[in-house]
């Protein structure tokens, strides 16, 4: 694990959005402490407690909130190494054998890793994205009564608790859908932490528009015109995935404002002036609201 990156989380100073999160502060810090905090400290330490690492985690909520993104970020920074991301659909495959040969290298490098340096070894962090997709198949027959999500389920759960067990792992598994995780998945010792990332009230939106205008506004191109509070009011039930959509949508209509077809000279000159304005938020909300049928109350 690297010192230098965890000590900048522990620091007095540290700031949510210097990590290009917004709106998750509490999230973040119990997923830190619940998930990662023990394995700061050396192996030996945790041995002496008695207890082991917390080896899988539950990330629920809708889509675009920054489940993805809170555990990437952490995982930045708690770990050189990129966490391994998959998805369910991805990993089920009709072929006998690939679905369970897909999750073997999903784990591979952690296993090799592990064999050689044991309780030293780095943490390794995979991301399992519609892991519903995988469990929902559990027991069920569904999936052309294969039982393919059955023993996917059943080879996570063995690396996770069962003989196999890896104590240099975190997985992480994603869904949109709580209801449908297998019960047996979520129990002590297997992806027992979980969290709720939900959409974001009016102080996270604020926060996640700060985040995606940042560039804008360091390099003067954000109008004076433009209130991120008035923004983060408007925009009521946005994920921060449509708040960052908004905000490419308005810089979109900053630039078509700025091309005139046969108007080559102008744009040269105007690039240096060009600024995203309040109207082109303006259009590109009343563009959401036409694309989804958002009435103006819903947004307000
Ligand atoms: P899904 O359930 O569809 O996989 P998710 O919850 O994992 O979605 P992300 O993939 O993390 O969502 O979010 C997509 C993008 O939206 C991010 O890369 C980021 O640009 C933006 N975003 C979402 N939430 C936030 C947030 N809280 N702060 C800043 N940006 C955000």
């Amino acid at each position: 694990m690297n010192k230098a990156n965890v000590n900048a989380i522990l620091a007095p100073n540290f700031k949510f959005e210097d990590m290009g999160i917004g709106g998750l502060d509490k999230e973040f810090s119990t997923i830190f402490r619940r998930a990662f905090a023990s394995r700061i400290f050396p192996p030996g330490m945790v041995a002496n407690m008695g207890i082991s690492h917390v080896k899988g985690m539950l990330l629920y909520g809708p889509p675009g909130t920054g489940k993805t993104l809170i555990a990437r970020q952490i995982g930045k920074m708690l770990n050189a190494r990129p966490p391994k991301v998959i998805n369910g659909p991805e990993v089920l495959n009709k072929y006998v054998g690939q679905s369970e040969e897909n999750i073997r290298k999903l784990f591979a490098d952690a296993e090799k890793e592990y064999k050689e340096k044991g309780d030293d070894s780095g943490l390794h962090i995979i991301i399992f994205d519609e892991l519903d997709a995988v469990c929902k198949q559990r027991g069920s027959g569904a999936g052309g009564g294969t039982g393919v999500g059955d023993s996917v389920v059943n080879q996570l759960l063995s690396k996770l608790d069962g003989v196999d067990q890896l104590n240099n792992i975190l997985l992480i598994g994603m869904t949109n859908r709580m209801d449908m995780i297998d019960d047996a998945l979520l129990r002590p010792g297997r992806l027992e932490v979980h969290v709720e990332i939900s959409l974001p009230d009016e102080a996270g939106r604020l926060g996640i528009f700060k985040i995606h205008t940042a560039k804008m506004r360091e390099n003067g191109l954000l109008a004076e015109d433009v209130s991120l509070e008035e923004l983060a009011s408007l925009t009521k039930n946005f994920s921060g995935a449509e708040i960052n959509g908004l905000v490419k949508a308005a810089a979109s209509q900053a630039f078509s404002r700025h091309t005139e077809v046969g108007q080559l000279a102008a744009v040269k000159q105007d690039v240096a002036s060009m600024k995203v304005t309040r109207g082109d938020f303006m259009r590109s909300l009343e563009d959401v609201q036409a694309a989804y049928g958002v009435s103006e109350a819903e947004l307000e």
